[in-house]
């Protein structure tokens, strides 16, 4: 190997650039060159791609999002816009890339792989909802993020007798909002594997108060169907429906930034090298995750498509101990 590519695609996270520091040292002491693709999957095909020395990719582990930016790309998704980024990447002496992204991006990956590319994925998602590792780039992060929010609200909750209703990111995974949920002692979680009608959260909310609780959390993931939305719309900011005054505070993309927390930056500096030594074996077409506590290759055909659920079983824990 002479030559590696290194890109960052789809949504961003916090530790994507501990990941392409650690690919772009790692390989670089084994005496390859390295180059940037800017812009995820677009910069193959743009052929916006530029060397990267040890010192581009200095004073960036600390930093959240991704020096290389990230962008979605339809094109990439169709067998003409790959061959075009891999005729890109011949043109340049590219033999082989590491993809960090989220499932999107891995589905990309499995296919230039499948297409004959030498291709490790490095996953890197906040919804943590990808197969093949445990816990992905990001998510730890997005937990906390969340979990200081929460903390927070609850310091004026209590002040006032309030609910407060927090929507954090998660669209068809509930993993940030059931982790910063149960961190938080969330006296209700709701995410898209563990819908709950607005009626019951309220009838929930009803009994907290009558128990005498002096506030609550509710953390609902935005893919929730019934979250937010349903339970405003039903209940406004009405005393009487629920004992306590609601709010809403919805987090949108406040949970995407941040400084990465060390353990996204020991996870993404310890795959990103993985994948190096990988490539370095003579491997391709694998994603590098931690499975118990170590990594592991697992085939991205394995994981391409697929979306992996939170343990929507551990709602119940939540709500056992709200009492
Ligand atoms: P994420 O990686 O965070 O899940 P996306 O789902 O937006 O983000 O995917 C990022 C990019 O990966 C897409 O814009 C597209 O270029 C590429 N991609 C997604 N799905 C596929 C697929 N099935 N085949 C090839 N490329 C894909």
């Amino acid at each position: 190997m002479k030559r590696l590519g290194v890109l960052t695609s789809g949504g961003d996270a916090p530790g994507m650039n501990a990941a392409v520091r650690a690919v772009t040292r790692a390989a670089l002491g084994r005496g390859w060159e390295v180059c940037g693709v800017r812009n995820g999957y677009a910069g193959l095909l743009a052929d916006t791609i530029e060397p990267l020395q040890a010192r581009d990719v200095g004073g960036i582990v600390q930093r959240g999002g991704t020096m290389l930016g990230s962008a979605r790309c339809p094109e990439f998704a169709e067998p003409a816009g790959r061959a075009l980024a891999q005729r890109n990447l011949a043109a340049r002496g590219i033999e082989a890339l590491v993809v960090i992204g989220g499932n999107g991006s891995q589905s990309g990956a499995a296919a230039l792989a499948r297409e004959g590319f030498r291709v490790v994925g490095v996953p890197s998602t906040i919804d943590n909802d990808l197969y093949g590792t445990d816990v992905s780039i990001g998510a730890d992060t997005a937990i906390n993020v969340t979990l200081e929010a929460i903390d927070r609200l609850r310091t004026t909750a209590s002040s006032h007798q309030r609910a407060f209703v927090v929507e954090t990111m998660g669209r068809e995974c509930g993993y940030i909002a059931l982790m910063a949920g149960i961190a938080g002692g969330a006296e209700v979680i709701a995410i898209p594997e563990r819908e709950i009608e607005a009626a019951e959260v309220a009838e929930r909310l009803r009994a907290a108060y009558r128990r005498g609780k002096t506030h609550a959390m509710v953390v609902v993931a935005e893919g929730a169907k019934h979250g937010v939305q349903g339970l405003l719309k039903h209940y406004g900011e009405q005393r009487d429906a629920v004992g306590f005054e609601l709010r809403l505070t919805r987090l949108g993309h406040v949970v995407r930034g941040g400084v990465p927390t060390a353990a996204d930056r020991v996870l993404a500096t310890r795959l990103g090298a993985a994948a190096v030594d990988s490539l370095a074996a003579g491997k391709s077409g694998i994603l590098l995750g931690m499975l118990r506590g170590e990594i592991a290759a697992t085939s991205l055909a394995q994981i391409a498509g697929r979306t992996r659920p939170a343990d929507a079983a551990l709602c119940e824990l939540a709500r056992m101990l709200a009492i």
